[in-house]
């Protein structure tokens, strides 16, 4: 499995990258754009953007890093809302400039970049602070205490409290859209169980990745419903949805916690079994087996399942999904309702090779010969 592993949280933190990025740069541009411009202004107040241009340009660097995603958030707030927005304000054309439209939309930030109870906390924060610079300008900047400045100063502050409800709202939206969105990504629809695409992305790629990394091994199984097609076809679409549903329902009953249960597609499941191997999961695998052919099912249906079960060690971590088919396409020929299994031969001399239980599984060539014969059949 070649594709790497990707989750909802990279993605999110990616745009969340972007944005902070663009905000940045856009004061980064304001400022540099003021610095020629604006010669009316006073040495301290140029120092002042001059800073936080600086700083801003050096947080664009810095927020190539993923794992400083929530640092730099933090710091892009720090150093835009806190410092250089009040000073600026204060000292510019307060409410009849860009920056008091810049500080409404600011005090909405930090809720799009944590969507919880911290990031109210954050905004709320934000806001009072800005509530604070604009009160201060009104006293002691602004041409009086008349009913106009009153007024601008009024609706400045509502104007934050309005902000703030409509970022709740709409991250309260887009959490719970996420949510379910990842419980689509997530699960498979008719037997709750986990789906491929969680299965392979999610489990398996990173799985793989710490195996050959630290060592240490896991176990993974093909499971397949044998003859299928006979109880949709005697009973019905519906029943034969009842069966996937109770087969999932029990194999995820009867595995470990640590262990991961999916749907491949149509009537075969994936199981992964943490940290055994082969000769263990050979033993649940049919105790698996076992028990499914002891249920009855909705309508008094009964099923058998055949599986394929391969162990994964470092250095082996590619090719095995391809195994555990061959397997089970044996399991199949060898009369259905059976496990076959797959494991390493530890042989110095011929180094390590995967031998099948049935031994006519050549790891190396990927390929599956029928007993006593040379002929492929796969
Ligand atoms: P074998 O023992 O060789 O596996 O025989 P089989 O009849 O089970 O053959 P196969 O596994 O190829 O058949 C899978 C069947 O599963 C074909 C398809 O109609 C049916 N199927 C796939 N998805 C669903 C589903 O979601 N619901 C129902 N009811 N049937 C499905
Ligand atoms: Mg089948």
């Amino acid at each position: 499995m070649e594709r790497t592993s990707t989750t909802y949280q990279i993605d999110i933190n990616k745009k969340i990258q972007r944005i902070i990025a663009f905000c940045a740069s856009l004061i980064v541009v304001y400022n540099i754009v003021f610095l020629f411009i604006d010669n009316d202004q006073s040495f301290g107040h140029l120092l002042v953007l001059g800073i936080a241009a600086i700083a801003n340009i050096i947080l664009l660097n810095r927020n190539r890093k993923i794992e400083l995603i929530q640092f730099n958030a933090t710091l892009y707030i720090i150093i835009n809302s806190f410092l250089f927005l009040p000073y600026t304000f204060y000292n510019g054309q307060g409410f009849n400039g860009f920056l008091p439209y810049f500080a409404i939309i600011s005090c909405g930030l930090p809720l799009f970049i944590q969507q919880n109870k911290k990031g109210i906390t954050s905004s709320v924060i934000t806001a009072t602070i800005f509530s604070i610079m604009a009160i201060f300008y009104l006293f002691f900047k602004a041409d009086g205490l008349i009913k106009n400045n009153i007024y601008q100063c009024v609706s400045f502050i509502v104007a934050m409290g309005f902000m703030i409800v409509f970022s709740r709202l709409f991250t309260l939206l887009y959490t719970s859209s996420l949510r379910k969105l990842k419980e689509i990504a997530t699960f498979d629809n008719l037997t709750k169980v986990k789906n491929r695409r969680y299965m392979i992305d999610e489990v398996l790629i990173p799985r793989e990745a710490l195996v050959n990394k630290i060592g240490g091994r896991f176990s993974f199984a093909l499971m397949d419903i044998d003859n299928f097609k006979n109880i949709n076809d005697e009973f019905g679409h519906k029943y034969g949805d009842y069966t996937l549903q109770a087969i999932g329902a029990a194999l995820k009953c009867m595995v470990r916690e640590i262990d991961e249960v999916a749907r491949f597609g149509g009537d075969e499941f994936m199981i992964l079994f943490d940290n055994i191997g082969v000769k263990e999961t050979r033993e649940i695998a049919n105790r698996i087996r076992e028990t499914i052919s002891e249920l009855v099912i909705e309508g008094g249906i009964k099923a058998t399942v055949s599986i394929g079960v391969v162990t994964i060690v470092k250095g082996h971590t590619s090719g095995y999904l391809r195994m555990a088919d061959l397997c089970l396409i044996q399991a199949k020929e060898e009369g259905r309702n059976k496990v076959i299994s797959y494991e390493i031969d530890f042989d110095k001399k011929r180094g390590n090779k995967y031998k099948s239980s049935k031994d006519n599984i050549d790891w190396n060539t990927n390929k599956l010969y029928k007993k006593g014969s040379n002929e492929m059949t796969y």
